[in-house]
């Protein structure tokens, strides 16, 4: 199994690392070409107009429509608002795999970055972050700070508006691994069942750090 880092803008280093210390096979994703063979995809923070702008130059816009029709995408804070459905704040296209709408920068500039602990587990870093206004009806809400949804599984694919690579807890980037391992092995073990689905609840921040050294 290996898993893309979508690497044009943005924190995708910290991914790569996060996915390498659950002992994942990372790939940096640069062009169309390099979505092939992978199992799964992360989108990592950044500047999403800034990605958007690059994935367009590069002719990745539909490749990744693609390819996330077929296969998972994690998407966090600047990756959540490329997968969104709509965005505004100002309004942008996005990719439109996930049934949610996010408004950029939406706590404001007063507090550009915070750190606070979700459901008493889950350390979150927020950073120049999108709130999801609205969540539709098949996209299962994970987890809420301050009443609003900041992780959310919709069929395939899932989005932060937090960073859970710049923390030391795995929980958020074991939960996708696992949805990416149990697609890839369902692929490779027939019969084949199908590929979007509604499974068990997972549950968030319940991991335990793993045993090899945090750096
Ligand atoms: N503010 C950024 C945007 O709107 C997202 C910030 C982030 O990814 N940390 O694209």
């Amino acid at each position: 199994m290996t898993i893309g880092v979508l690497a044009l803008q943005g924190d995708f280093a910290a991914h790569c690392e996060a996915l390498k210390r659950l002992g994942v096979a990372a790939r940096q994703v640069r062009s169309s070409t390099d979505l092939d063979g992978i199992d799964g995809l992360i989108i990592p923070g950044g500047e999403s107009t800034t990605m958007l702008k690059l994935l367009q130059d590069e002719g990745m816009f539909e490749s990744l429509q693609a390819f996330g029709s077929a296969k998972p995408i994690f998407g966090t804070c600047a990756g959540a608002i490329l997968l969104a459905k709509n965005v505004t704040s100002p309004e942008q296209p996005s990719l439109k795999l996930v049934d949610i709408d996010v408004e950029r920068n939406a706590y404001g500039r007063q507090i550009d970055s915070r750190v606070v602990m979700l459901d008493g587990k889950v350390e979150a870093v927020f950073i120049r972050a999108p709130i999801i206004r609205r969540v539709g009806d098949r996209a299962r809400i994970l987890l809420r700070y301050n009443g609003d949804p900041v992780l959310v599984q919709d069929g395939l694919h899932l989005v932060s508006t937090f960073h859970p690579e710049l923390t030391a807890n795995l929980s958020i980037h074991q939960m996708f691994v696992d949805k990416v391992a149990q697609l890839t092995s369902r692929k490779n073990s027939p019969p084949a069942g199908p590929a979007k689905d509604h499974d068990e609840s997972p549950s968030v921040g319940s991991r335990k750090e793993p045993s090899s050294p945090k750096s």
